[in-house]
């Protein structure tokens, strides 16, 4: 493909940074585009948020959708295509897309999120897609009235036990400790439900099989006694890794591989911004990833009305 593309503001990822980045550029009349894999990102895959202001109780696909809807509105465009590298040629940055596509921007605002951790022990790549999931809302329902479990002890992995409880038989909640990092309110939740079994402290040590999952092995982990689950499927939920990989010195990360931003979301190479799970902000949570896109934009919008100021663009 011999594509090319020049936008003004180029936002990459489709998560609620990049969407509301995406808004308040679209809004101040810059040409903007959102590459993308899918829209929503993390919060696509999440049963239900009860924590973002002004909206009671929504599914996280049925938010991400009116924001995609809102940044269209205002003349964002949303592309599928991920952007796979980045340099910076003279005043333009140019990127090149997983199509094949070469894309050029003024700004660039980098929001393309986290991917799941996997646990790394025996079966399961093996039964990946076959029992192993890392996504509850895609997969929960095939295993309606089944018997699972859910490995992990943030608000993740609650929120998804507290959504497999709804339509399963029972759920295994699977944790190395005692106490669990997520919010109170939800540990309370998880803890007054009947089909709920909490097993801590415990570590999964293999998932087992014919062609699907059939069972875990756990082990506690003062004992290191081992004990068996009977499960159709196994929910990952122990955090996520940031996708910087392709950035490859691009813009300075922390240790953790996450993009060291300022206040006013800005990275170390001027004219790219950063915003949501990917940057080294402390707080993971929708509504601080959506402020932060919209700081991204404000700043990005800063920028550039210096560089026409200044006659570098028009
Ligand atoms: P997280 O908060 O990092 O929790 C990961 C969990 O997995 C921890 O309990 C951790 O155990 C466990 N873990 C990590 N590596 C493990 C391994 N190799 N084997 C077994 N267990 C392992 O990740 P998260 O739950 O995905 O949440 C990510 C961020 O999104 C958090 O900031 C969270 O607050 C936010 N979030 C918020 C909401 C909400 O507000 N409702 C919903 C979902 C996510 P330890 O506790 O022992 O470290």
């Amino acid at each position: 493909m011999n594509i090319e593309m020049e936008y003004d503001v180029v936002i990459i990822g489709g998560g609620p940074a990049g969407l509301t980045a995406a808004i308040y550029s679209a809004r101040n009349a810059w040409k903007t585009a959102v590459f993308t894999g899918d829209v929503g990102g993390q919060l696509a895959e999440t049963p239900e948020i009860e924590n973002y202001p002004g909206v009671k109780n929504i599914e996280g696909a049925k938010l991400a959708m009116e924001m995609e809807q809102q940044a269209k509105s205002f003349g964002a465009e949303v592309i599928f295509d991920k952007i796979t590298e980045i340099k910076k040629e003279d005043v333009l940055f140019v990127m090149k897309t997983e199509f094949g596509a070469t894309v050029k921007a003024k700004a660039v605002i980098i929001a393309a999120g986290k991917h799941p951790r996997e646990i790394g022990v025996k079966g399961e790549k093996e039964f990946k897609g076959k029992g192993v999931s890392y996504c509850v809302t895609c997969d929960g329902p095939f295993f309606k009235e089944k018997d699972v479990c859910v490995v992990g002890g943030g608000n993740s992995a609650l929120t998804a036990a507290e959504y497999l409880a709804k339509i399963c038989n029972k759920v295994y909640l699977i944790h190395r400790r005692t106490e669990f990092r997520a919010e109170k309110v939800l540990v309370d939740r998880i803890k007054s439900l009947e089909n709920v079994e909490i097993v801590v402290p415990y570590v999964p040590e293999e998932i087992r099989g014919k062609d699907r999952v059939e069972e875990i092995v756990v082990k506690h982990r003062e004992t290191g006694e081992l004990k068996t689950l009977k499960v159709d499927a196994v929910f990952v939920e122990i955090g996520s890794i940031p996708n910087t990989d392709w950035l490859n010195g691009f813009v300075e990360l922390n240790e953790k591989g996450e993009i060291i931003v300022d206040r006013e979301m800005k990275t170390s190479q001027e004219g790219v911004f950063a915003a949501g799970d990917i940057t080294d902000n402390r707080d993971k949570q929708v509504v601080v990833a959506a402020g932060h896109g919209a700081t991204a934009a404000l700043s990005a919008n800063e920028y550039l009305n210096d560089l026409v100021r200044k006659g570098v663009f028009k």
